[in-house]
């Protein structure tokens, strides 16, 4: 059965982006800027297992034009089908410095979001109340939380509006992330790798998503085998929440 990675920059693999592609993997690629969205619809028109996902990461807000970048994702979102913007959002833990300019891109963002009833995929490091809050006005229809990270009471809004908790393998030795792990409910959780990125001596990818489905597995008290067929399930709502 396949391994669901809801979160993976699989521009940056180069070519070998086709050794995820072979059927064991369900996949959501992300991008960090236009050119990168293009490169992603290039897999994703090459591989049936890769849901889209374009649009600008918060770190690179300060280097895009929301009058030139919002009205290019926009074409794509119409000419393209595209229906999940990210990796999006806004961060005030790494990159507080250019809050602002992340802000003007992700209210735009947000904007072609509810216009086209798109899912988004979501880096919201340091401002999870923030992109929280806006994203349930703009009544987005579905969204993933990558990597959560923020306030439990927040954790339990984000599940009874039906979005979803991204658990990355950095669980396995990142203590506040293993109790974010503890709190969601199977039925929020997608699993994820945001390979190829590297975090304290991992070297994070698909290959580590089997031993994050058992430490999933063994934190909840089931099998790995009911870990995989439930966020496979969840992965299948995701889905169908998106419009088209
Ligand atoms: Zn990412």
């Amino acid at each position: 059965m396949e391994l669901v990675d809801s979160h993976i920059h699989l521009h940056e693999y180069g070519d070998f982006w086709v050794r995820y592609c072979d059927g064991r993997y369900l996949l959501v690629a992300v991008s960090d800027d236009l050119d990168s969205s293009f490169k992603t619809l290039e897999i994703s028109r090459k591989c049936s297992f890769v849901v889209p996902a374009v649009g600008v990461h918060p770190w690179n807000a300060e280097r895009a034009l929301p009058e030139e970048v919002l009205p290019r994702v926009e074409k794509l979102v119409v000419e393209e089908r595209v229906r999940v913007l990210g990796e999006v959002g806004l961060d005030r833990a790494f990159q507080a410095e250019t809050y602002d300019a992340q802000m003007k891109l992700f209210l735009g963002f947000l904007k072609i979001a509810r216009d086209y009833e798109l899912g988004m995929n979501i880096h919201a490091a340091g401002a999870w109340r923030e992109v929280f809050n806006l994203i349930k006005s703009y009544r987005i229809p579905t969204a993933i939380f990558h990597w959560y990270t923020g306030p439990h009471d927040l954790l339990n809004e984000i599940v009874a509006e039906g979005y979803f908790i991204g658990i990355n393998p950095a669980v396995i030795i990142q203590k506040k992330h293993e109790e974010v792990l503890r709190r969601a409910p199977l039925e929020a959780i997608l699993t994820e790798s945001d390979g190829p990125y590297k975090y304290r001596g991992l070297t994070l990818g698909p290959e580590m998503l089997k031993d994050l489905v058992n430490k999933i597995a063994e934190v909840k008290s089931v099998s790995p085998e009911v870990v995989v067929e439930q966020v496979r399930r969840n992965f299948i709502t995701f889905r169908s929440n998106l419009s088209r």
